[in-house]
């Protein structure tokens, strides 16, 4: 009989939020939360400023107590546990360094107050040091570091007494973008290499997107879409998602059977979906480089396969971005779309120019479900 080795590791919850609410007189800033996180992942909170993610982020840790609900570390309640005893470390967007003594003793720190013995305490910071590269630097203050290398000073003091869960809230936020792609990539790799479990808060989704293996997105202290970067990405969970996470183009349309709509008095083919009536007002959402804008002529060369849908619409305008191209088209309904391209095969099409706007079926979701506010926010506006 051959053995079969398994990795559990992926499917193994280490931390449970059960229920979790959060009030502050009669705000609700968490709104009643449960997640599981698993070990070892690298899961991000995503959400606007407000959204509840520090909140959650600070319950975790110890330093807000929960209105009601059950925090579970491997089952057992972390609620009455202080934050130091909970193998938890924590980063913050301001390093809250201790300006007065070095780096190497920043780092130390948390074994010093652990009372570590001084052998032991060397060996894990210089290892640390290592590892976020500042061994060159031990001696020096924080005021003679820049942003990046003291923020890499407040990730190893949060690393050097191996918490099994670290916990970082916008670490990145006050760095410029070069420097915070750097240290995204490090800590990816960081991650990567240590196994341990990491909750990030951010409001970038791009760094949201480059760093973690899921997301869950937060919108008023609810998370509302959870999942890899790949799927809220590609099968955004509502509108909400879809209009948060990357740019979106939505269409009104109206039922017709389960895998028919009509749009702007047009015939549509939309993924098949169950349980919808004819005449039911659905939302469709078609990413911007999910559809082709052709011309009258391409689009008479080029049959329309079964499954795929073309419109007709104008240019309003075009925007050459180098890499790509993206192209706002006006429907004869006056719905705004915008497609965009790689650049290269075809000549940016001038304002006016009739063009045909084609896409497939498959590649647009349906939602029976959204707030106004979530069309709103146009295609390439962010
Ligand atoms: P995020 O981190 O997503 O920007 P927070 O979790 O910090 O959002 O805050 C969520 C909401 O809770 C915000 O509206 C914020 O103003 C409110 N809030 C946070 N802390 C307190 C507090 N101590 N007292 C009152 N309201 C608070
Ligand atoms: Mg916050």
């Amino acid at each position: 009989m051959s053995a079969v080795i398994q990795d559990t590791r992926e499917n193994k919850t280490l931390v449970s939020l059960r229920n979790l609410n959060k009030h502050y007189g009669d705000f609700t800033a968490v709104d009643n939360i449960s997640l599981d996180i698993q070990d070892g992942e690298f899961l991000t909170f995503l959400g606007s400023s407000g959204s509840g993610k520090s909140t959650t982020l600070s319950m975790l840790a110890g330093f807000e107590t929960p209105s009601s609900g059950e925090i579970l570390v491997e089952s057992k309640s972390l609620v009455n546990v202080p934050p130091h005893k909970r193998d938890i470390g924590m980063v913050f967007q301001r390093y809250s360094l201790f300006p007065h003594l070095s780096v190497r003793d920043n780092i130390a720190f948390p074994l010093t107050i652990r009372k570590q013995n001084a052998a032991e305490t060397a060996k894990r910071v210089d290892a640390m040091l290592k590892l976020v590269q500042l061994d060159k630097f031990a001696h020096r203050r924080p005021a003679q570091l820049s942003g990046g290398q003291q923020q890499r000073v407040a990730i190893a003091r949060a690393l050097v007494y191996e918490p099994r869960i670290l916990l970082m809230d916008e670490p990145l936020g006050a760095l410029d973008k070069k420097l915070r792609e750097d240290l995204q990539d490090e800590l990816r790799h960081l991650h990567r290499r240590l196994g341990i479990t990491i909750v990030y808060v951010t409001h970038d989704q791009e760094e949201a997107m480059r760093l973690s293996q899921r997301i869950a997105i937060f919108s008023h202290g609810r998370i509302v879409g959870l999942g890899s970067g790949y799927d809220l990405y590609q099968n955004p969970p509502n509108a909400f998602v879809a209009s948060f996470l990357g740019n979106s183009n939505f269409l009104k349309v109206k039922a017709q059977g389960n895998a028919a709509a009509s749009f702007e008095n047009q015939p549509l083919a939309i993924r098949p979906t169950a349980g919808l009536h004819d005449g039911q007002d659905l939302v469709l959402m078609v990413r911007p480089e999910k559809a082709q804008v052709l011309t009258p002529e391409q689009s008479a060369q080029t049959p329309l396969a079964a499954g795929w849908n073309e419109i007709p619409a104008k240019v309003a305008e075009t925007v050459f971005l180098g890499e790509s191209l993206t192209c706002s088209v006006v429907t004869s309904g006056g719905t705004n779309l915008t497609l965009k391209e790689l650049s290269g095969a075809t000549q940016p099409l001038q304002p006016g120019a009739p063009v045909r706007v084609r896409w497939a079926a498959a590649d647009a979701c349906v939602y029976s479900e959204w707030n106004e506010s979530d069309l709103t926010k146009a295609a390439g506006s962010h």
